[in-house]
């Protein structure tokens, strides 16, 4: 049976589709392709452009459709622009969300796996070297990570409704690339920031180097696409069989990298000298996120397999790829 991935064009969701492809499942994408490119899926990958906004082409595909399963990746994510817009951000994720869940309802699809953020978190309170689990408390501090908070709210209600079982992914930071024609084409996170800055000949920024981390850079979790990915697989098979229940689980490595060590990877991997600029920390940066990653161990039996250098070579590979 089929499965409907949301979003599947994206920079994430064509990771999905390539896997899930890879290892036989068949999938339908759905994306308005405001965000997504539908060059990055393979010709044999059905895909329907609309907006979840658009709830009678949404009624209509699941006539048309025995869906499986839905993977909810589609929605918008650039932080900056949700503080600007938090009024569209809540209409395209959260109301856009509702849409779907209403129309899965009315179809009987029980299971869903819902893309989320580690934004849920916001800035959490423990010390800077503690692991940030599911149980932490979520206090977003942006309008992007309301938007995520809210939609696992949806889909907790939507389990307790509908005897869904459901699994909220909180991603971490994203990096990578599983081949250089998926990458990430926009420049809205540290690692394609740098490298845009090294093809303008500039130097790259950091937002602050007095945070109490091991070199007084922020320090993230950052987890490759391709892991992400084989995440989202293991996800959909564990809802498949389960009973009806929901559950959020963090996905990173566990390990943190700082942004001074994230620019010497990039140094290696681009044999390109990086002497950064120091600027000014960036409003609502906490000093660090890493994740706890043993309910995702424990729940899926996934853990991810590759580390900064494999997230930063892939990621140089597909940008030399489309910036050439
Ligand atoms: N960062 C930086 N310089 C930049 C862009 C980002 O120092 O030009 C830092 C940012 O402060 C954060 C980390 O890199 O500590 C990752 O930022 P990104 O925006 O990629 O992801 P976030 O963790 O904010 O979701």
């Amino acid at each position: 049976m089929t499965w409907l991935i949301t979003g599947g064009a994206g920079y994430i969701g064509a990771h999905v589709v390539s896997q899930a492809a890879n290892s036989g499942l068949k999938t339908f994408v759905v994306d308005d392709l405001s965000t997504g490119i539908s060059t990055r899926l393979k010709s044999e990958i059905e895909l329907r452009k609309f907006s979840l906004q658009d709830t009678s082409s949404l009624q209509a595909l699941f006539q048309e459709h025995d869906f499986e399963g839905v993977v909810h990746i589609a929605a918008k994510k650039r932080v900056g622009e949700s503080v600007e817009r938090p009024d569209y951000y809540w209409q395209e994720n959260v109301v856009g969300y509702q849409n779907l869940l209403g129309v899965m309802a009315k179809h009987d699809v029980k299971n869903l796996v819902f893309s989320s953020s580690a934004a849920v978190y916001g800035e959490p309170n423990e010390s800077s070297d503690s692991l940030i689990s599911e149980s932490t408390m979520c206090s977003p501090i942006n309008p992007y990570g309301e938007t995520k908070l809210e939609c696992e709210r949806l889909s907790e209600a939507f389990s307790g409704e509908t005897g869904a079982k459901v699994i909220s992914l909180r991603y971490f930071n994203v990096a990578g690339a599983g081949r250089p024609d998926l990458g990430d084409q926009y420049i809205f996170n540290l690692i394609p920031i740098v490298f845009d800055a090294l093809d303008r000949g500039q130097q790259p920024q950091v937002f602050g180097n007095d945070y109490e981390t091991i070199d007084g850079t922020c320090v993230r979790d950052y987890v490759h696409v391709q892991d992400l990915a084989k995440a989202h697989m293991d996800a959909m098979e564990h809802v498949v069989t389960a009973q009806p229940f929901y559950l959020p689980i963090n996905i990173g490595t566990g390990y943190g990298a700082s942004v001074a060590q994230v620019l010497a990877m990039i140094s290696e991997v681009t044999g390109q000298k990086i002497d950064p600029i120091v600027a000014p920390r960036r409003q609502g940066d906490p000093a660090s996120l890493v994740a706890d990653v043993s309910r995702a161990a424990e729940i899926l039996n996934w853990n991810s397999e590759q580390g900064l250098r494999e997230i930063v070579s892939s990621a140089w590979d597909a940008w030399q790829l489309s910036h050439k």
